[in-house]
């Protein structure tokens, strides 16, 4: 008999985690079926040939196709998380999201265009130039493709309770990944799906954007305090394993957030530098486009952080420069 591949596992009752391969470094993304009264999807990859058919096949493991599902609940607009929700609805399921994820993260993939111009803008501002540029536009272009928004999403608030499933989950808003990241706690037995608030090995981006809040380090370290607050028992995450020590955790990545702010500094003693220039002495060494825009971004966060404690100063001027 051939040997069948198990697209899902039972992490916590009711909770099956599908990982779907991604494009990118972390190479899956954890969508999570939660089976009980219905069936809830959270989080739902991109549309990419691999991940439609690995999502398809782990639902098809409980008797569940697309049309199968309640709904499907987001933690955050991200591509990895959002990408496929669109053609899901079309199938008959609701998706919902955090009231503010709608208003400020769903409008990048359906005002599209504009997003593209203001993101376009805020690269060359800050001293991205010539190929580079344009090497980033195909990229977000090409992401675009892979992308289908959701046509009529519903919405919840910070703190409410929803029922997934027939199962209690209390809504946390964490702002700093996404400016409406959400995570979703089974009060009953202390269960966090947590998003990208919190990742095992790496440190999730905090950026800056054209749609973003403008200091968006600074709600993310809160939005790690009140995690660590939680008293979640076990967090499942949007990429790699789960995380049981969560304060420990958030300890760690509030520290590895000081310790580059400190390094960034130290890299500012001279003439005043570009986000683009700065973020090639932060994360030196050979990354892809995609890599890249992801550091301006992280640098361009620690910068305005900076700037925003009074102890580094922003230079108006195209392009705009930091210095101490
Ligand atoms: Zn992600």
């Amino acid at each position: 008999m051939a040997h069948a591949v198990k697209h899902s596992t039972e992490v916590a009752p009711q909770i099956h985690l599908i990982q779907v391969p991604i494009p990118y470094p972390f190479k899956y993304v954890n969508c999570y079926l939660l089976k009980g009264e219905g069936a809830v999807l959270v989080d739902c990859a991109l549309d990419t040939p691999e991940a439609r058919p690995g999502l398809e096949a782990a639902l098809a493991e409980h008797g569940l196709s697309f049309a199968d599902l309640d709904q499907v609940v987001l933690t955050h607009h991200h591509p990895d998380h959002y990408g496929l929700c669109g053609l899901i609805e079309a199938y008959g399921p609701k998706v919902g999201m955090l009231d503010l994820e709608k208003e400020r993260g769903h409008i990048f993939w359906t005002q599209d265009q504009r997003m593209m111009r203001e993101g376009m803008a805020l690269f060359a501002r800050h001293g991205v130039t010539g190929e580079v540029l344009q090497g980033l536009e195909e990229e977000m272009r090409a992401t675009r493709q892979r992308v289908h928004p959701a046509q009529n999403p519903q919405t919840f608030h910070d703190g409410e309770t929803l029922q997934l499933a027939g199962m209690s989950f209390r809504v946390i808003w964490t702002p700093g990944h996404a400016d409406g990241h959400a995570m979703f706690l089974r009060e009953s037995d202390g269960v966090l799906l947590a998003g990208d608030q919190i990742l095992e090995r790496i440190s999730p981006n905090i950026g800056i954007w054209a749609y973003s809040f403008p200091n968006p380090l600074a709600l993310y370290l809160e939005s790690l305090e009140k995690t660590a607050r939680l008293g979640a028992k076990v967090a499942f995450t949007g990429h790699y394993g789960p995380i049981q020590d969560i304060p420990g955790r958030c300890r760690e990545l509030a520290q590895h957030h000081q310790e580059r702010l400190a390094h960034l500094r130290g890299l500012m003693g001279g003439e005043a530098k570009t986000a683009w220039a700065l973020s090639l002495e932060l994360f030196p060494g050979n990354l892809n486009l995609a890599q890249r825009r992801f550091a301006w971004s992280e640098t361009l966060a620690h910068l305005e952080y900076l700037v925003a404690e009074g102890s580094a100063q922003r230079l108006e001027g195209q392009p705009v420069r930091y210095t101490l």
